[in-house]
C-alpha cells in the first residue's frame, strides 16, 4: 500500500541526492542491459526531498562514546545510528518481536514483525538459488549484549576480541532489525563465509530484499568494525536499493541523518 511505502521512506533529504545517483546508475545498467531483478524495488520514487545534501559527510572517528542516538523511537528503526559512539537506551525493547520461524527459517531468535515479509522472501529466494540460509543471531537485548561483552572480555582480555564486540546499547542487534545469517545447517559462520555459495549469494542479493551489509570488507574506519559478511541490517527495499547504488556504507547514510537530527 502506498501509505506503507511512505512510512518506510526515511531521511528524505539524504534520499534525494542518493536517488539521483541511483537513477543515473540504473540508466547506465539499463543501457548495458543489466538492470537486474532488484530494479523493480526502486520504482516508487522517494525523492520528495526539500533540501538535498550535495554529498554525505564523513562520519566521526570510531572512538568510544555513550551518546544516545537522536532518532531512537521504535518508528525510527531505519534511521537510528548505532555505533561505538551512538547508542540505544537500556529500555529499548521493540514491542513487536516475533520468532524468525515466522519467516520459514529455523531457530527461536526474534526479529521485529516488520522484517518478516522480506526475510521470508529472502529465505525462499536463497533456497531457490541453491544457497539456503538460516539465522545465526537476531534481536539481542541490552542485558544479552552486556553478558556477551563481559564474556569476551573475561575470555580474551581487554585487548582481545571484546574490543570488537559492541558494548551494551551499541549493538545493531538491539534494534530487532539486524540478522546474522549462516548457511542452512551450519553450526557457525566465519569471515570466509563470503566465498561460500550462501555467503556469496547474500553479498550479491540481500539488498534486493531490503538488507544491507553493515560492516563490509576494508571499511573499518568508516563502519567501526572489522569485516562481518554475515551481519545485515534491514532498511526496507527502497532504502536498501539506494544505499546499495550509492556505494556508501550504511553508517555514512545514518550519520547524515544523525547530524541533522541532533540539536
Ligand atoms: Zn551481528
Amino acid at each position: 500500500m502506498r501509505s506503507d511505502v511512505r512510512r518506510r521512506v526515511p531521511f528524505a533529504w539524504v534520499i534525494g541526492p542518493l536517488a539521483v545517483l541511483l537513477v543515473a546508475v540504473l540508466i547506465v545498467r539499463w543501457a548495458g542491459g543489466d538492470a537486474g531483478p532488484g530494479a523493480a524495488a526502486t520504482r516508487s520514487s522517494p525523492s520528495t526531498s526539500p533540501s538535498p545534501s550535495p554529498t554525505p559527510q564523513r562520519p566521526p572517528a570510531c572512538t568510544d562514546g555513550k551518546t544516545l542516538a537522536a532518532a531512537r523511537t521504535y518508528g525510527d528503526w531505519s534511521k537510528t545510528l548505532v555505533d561505538t559512539r551512538f547508542r540505544l537506551p537500556a529500555t529499548y525493547v521493540p514491542p513487536d518481536l516475533v520468532p524468525v520461524s515466522q519467516a520459514g527459517l529455523s531457530g527461536t531468535v526474534e526479529v521485529r514483525s516488520l522484517v518478516i515479509p522480506d526475510l521470508t522472501a529472502l529465505g525462499a529466494a536463497a533456497a531457490a538459488a541453491g544457497a539456503p540460509v538460516d539465522v545465526e543471531a537476531a534481536y539481542r537485548s541490552w542485558a544479552d549484549q552486556q553478558s556477551l561483552y563481559e564474556r569476551r572480555l573475561q575470555e580474551f582480555g581487554p585487548t582481545g576480541p571484546a574490543t570488537r564486540t559492541a558494548r551494551p546499547g551499541h549493538s545493531e542487534h538491539q534494534l530487532g532489525t539486524t540478522v546474522d545469517f549462516k548457511t542452512k545447517g551450519a553450526l557457525d559462520v566465519s569471515t570466509k563465509w563470503a566465498s561460500s555459495r550462501a555467503g556469496a549469494w547474500m553479498q550479491a542479493n540481500a539488498w534486493r530484499f531490503g538488507f544491507v551489509l553493515s560492516y563490509p570488507s576494508g571499511q573499518d574506519a568508516l563502519t567501526c568494525y572489522p569485516y562481518e559478511p554475515w551481519h545485515f541490517r534491514y532498511f526496507g527495499r527502497v532504502v536498501a536499493s539506494i544505499i546499495h547504488a550509492s556505494g556508501l556504507t550504511s553508517r555514512q547514510v545514518l550519520w547524515d541523518e544523525e547530524r541533522t537530527a541532533s540539536p
